[in-house]
């Protein structure tokens, strides 16, 4: 497991043929107040905490898992991980957080046609996305764990409830699935998208300084070009409507 600076950790996600989310850990090695961002798909935990136990991290320093959203890529393998680590709460946006709590599993898998591929292959039943948050995120709260500060930030349109974590002492944002490594955004077209939503959202986030791009997939940046995020929105702005 990759350490990406002081206080955070990248576990790659392993795709298959449904990509799986990557994991980061965030908080200070001696704060005993580790948290998850993220999970990943069903039947991917094994790995993750495996993962987390080579480091030396011990699994009883996680206190919570925080959710940059819900889709199943992020949130499959959440019951694995809670029943390795019982005590950790979960923190979940309020737009995401309402629905998985009232078992409403349409944030989770996007689509009808998906549900049901899904069920089938992994053998999931009805109320497999139901959780307790114990902790509803509101846009501009300021998380102050693990020794570190990070900023959330709610950033719809991917999801209605996605929201990025920012550090601002060390310029580290991560923005779940609404903007990747090589120019490339999260799609916009499932169960709670709005384009015009992540049009505002991709411009909220080039206002930040980012040095490092920590995305739900595919490659992480740390040194990220001054105005990517920018540029990045202004490619995508003709589809973004
Ligand atoms: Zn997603
Ligand atoms: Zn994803």
């Amino acid at each position: 497991m990759p350490r990406v600076t002081d206080g955070v950790y990248f576990i790659q996600g392993m795709d298959e043929f449904i990509p799986d989310s990557h994991m980061y850990l965030i908080g200070k090695p001696d704060s005993n107040d580790i948290s998850i961002v993220d999970v990943g798909l069903t039947g991917k935990g094994a790995y993750k905490i495996e993962s987390i136990k080579k480091q030396g991290v011990s699994l009883s320093s996680v206190k919570r898992i925080i959710m940059t959203h819900t889709h199943l890529d992020h949130i499959g393998c959440l019951g694995e991980i809670r029943k390795q680590i019982p005590r950790a709460e979960l923190w979940v946006h309020r737009l995401e957080a309402e629905p998985l709590e009232q078992g409403d599993d349409r944030p989770v898998y996007g689509m009808n046609e998906f549900k049901g591929m899904c069920q089938m292959q992994y053998g999931l039943k009805k109320d497999a996305f139901q959780f307790p948050v114990e902790r509803k995120l509101e846009d501009r709260d300021i998380l102050e764990i693990g020794d570190m500060v990070w900023e959330v930030l709610h950033i719809p349109g991917h999801s209605m409830g996605g929201i990025a974590l920012y550090n601002e002492a060390a310029n580290i944002l991560i923005p779940g699935d609404v903007v990747y490594a090589d120019y490339a955004i999260g799609r916009f077209d499932l169960f709670g998208a709005d384009p015009a939503a992540l049009k505002r959202s991709l411009y909220r986030l080039a206002e930040l300084k980012v040095e490092i791009l920590l995305p739900g997939h595919n490659q992480i940046v740390k040194d990220l070009p001054e105005d990517y995020i920018k540029k990045t929105a202004r490619m995508w702005e003709p589809y973004l409507r």
